[in-house]
């Protein structure tokens, strides 16, 4: 089985090693724009117990994990001005994991708007702007 890993990216971000665009975050979680947005707003939900997936972390972190992206899936939903919303999560590399700390994606999506290619980095601006709209939204 595969461990958790420390030095993977997303657990850099959360001790403060690596930087990202924050919108929110508490005792239990950090939301942050994902640098490669599928869509203007796209933003990650993450833990702060150290968990791979959805296979080692314990269902009582897991549950309080899924109220913090409910609660910033609705900021996304109203900051954005989006339609619907995505929610997805990823586990293990064939089941289209890439970073090794769970987390849930949020994407906003809008009646007509396709979503970016996978693996462009988006623009600075553009994420800080959708990152100050989603903030508003959270206050
Ligand atoms: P997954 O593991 O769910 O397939 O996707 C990982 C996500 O993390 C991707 O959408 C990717 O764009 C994003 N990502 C990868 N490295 C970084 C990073 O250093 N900072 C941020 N903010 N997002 C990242």
């Amino acid at each position: 089985m595969s461990v958790y890993d420390p030095a993977n990216i997303f657990a850099k971000i959360l001790r403060g090693e690596m930087p990202a665009t924050k919108v929110f975050e508490d005792d239990a979680a950090l939301a942050f724009m994902d640098i490669m947005p599928r869509a203007d707003g796209h933003t990650l939900v993450v833990p702060k117990i150290a968990a791979r997936n959805i296979f080692d972390i314990a269902p009582a972190d897991l549950s309080t994990l899924i109220q913090r992206v409910q609660h910033v899936a609705k900021a996304v939903r109203s900051g954005m001005a989006a339609d619907g919303v995505v929610v997805q999560q990823f586990n293990e590399g064939p089941g289209g994991q890439m970073v090794f700390h769970i987390h849930f994606h949020i994407l906003p999506r809008w009646t007509g708007v396709a979503l970016k290619p996978p693996g462009v980095m988006g623009d600075k601006a553009a994420i800080e702007a959708a990152a100050a709209k989603i903030r508003a939204a959270l206050a």
